[in-house]
């Protein structure tokens, strides 16, 4: 039988011009996560083709705290959830599923030597969760961030990112890229992800969120330049093989 849902109450809401971030209180006790997993939360409304609204979200807060969580989500021009969420009323109470995420929950990940965490876009927000998680304290010297950010996102701020991240880390870069949808962007990126690769030493663990039409391009390149299949973990927040496959003539 299917496990019944978790329960979380929204207890406050910070909106920007370009994010939400929304703090919940779990009802059903710690979620047990590890910094980069997500949940699902469940809208509460069916779609036209019949099925619930549900999206995920990564945890975007420390491991540190288990009940209470925060997410980060970018609203969409059109998109349900991502407006729907973030004006929810303090109070109100979501059903939701998970932690998710497997690989990155794996303790025997990551393996001796050096770490690449990848994000596009709003997959910032799991590469964030995974630096400011416990595991992640003795594995800062041996990680490094490539950060594709294209200059006019609101989503989160350079400036914001840094103060995230622990004053002991100096290793993210940041890789401007033309927006979503810019037919430049999938030429960009791989021009500047082997660029970076160039000039630096082969990691030998990595894991990748975003735009799932990029960092699927990174995985491969990376595969190509000798990582194994094992130590490479992806999170496709948009752009998923399936919508990928929809969107072909
Ligand atoms: C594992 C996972 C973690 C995620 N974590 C986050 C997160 O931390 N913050 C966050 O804002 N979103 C995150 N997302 C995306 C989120 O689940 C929703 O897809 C998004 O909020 C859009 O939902 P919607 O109902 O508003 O729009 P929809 O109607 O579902 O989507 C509208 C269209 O926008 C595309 N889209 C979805 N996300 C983006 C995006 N970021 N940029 C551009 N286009 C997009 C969709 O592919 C779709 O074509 C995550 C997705 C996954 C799978």
């Amino acid at each position: 039988m299917a496990n019944p849902p978790k329960k979380a109450v929204v207890q406050n809401v910070i909106r920007t011009e370009g994010s939400a971030t929304i703090t919940f209180v779990s009802k059903s006790g710690p979620l047990h996560f590890s910094g980069g997993q997500y949940v699902i939360f469940n809208c509460g409304f069916i779609a036209e083709e019949g099925k619930e609204i549900k999206r995920a979200y990564s945890i975007f807060s420390s491991d540190d705290k288990q009940e209470e969580f925060q997410i980060r989500i970018q609203p969409l021009n059109g998109g349900f959830a991502s407006r729907y969420i973030p004006n929810l009323a303090i109070g109100s109470e979501l059903d939701f599923s998970g932690p998710w995420g497997k690989f990155i929950a794996n303790p025997s990940w990551p393996k001796d030597g050096r770490i690449l965490l990848v994000a596009t876009d709003t997959g910032i927000t799991a590469i964030i969760s995974i630096l400011q998680s416990n595991r992640w304290k003795d594995k800062f010297e041996r990680t490094a961030i490539l950060w594709f950010l294209s200059p006019a996102d609101g989503f989160i701020s350079v400036q914001e990112v840094l103060n995230l991240l622990p004053n002991t880390f100096h290793s993210l870069h940041i890789l401007p890229i033309s927006p979503i949808g810019d037919r430049l962007r999938e030429k960009e990126c791989l021009r500047a992800v082997t660029e970076e690769l160039d000039s630096s030493v082969l990691p030998n663990n990595a894991f990748l969120a975003g735009d799932g039409k990029l960092i699927r391009m990174i995985r491969d390149v990376l595969f190509v330049r000798g990582l194994s299949e094992e130590n490479v973990g992806l999170e496709t927040f948009f752009h998923s093989m399936r919508e990928s496959e929809n969107v072909r003539p």
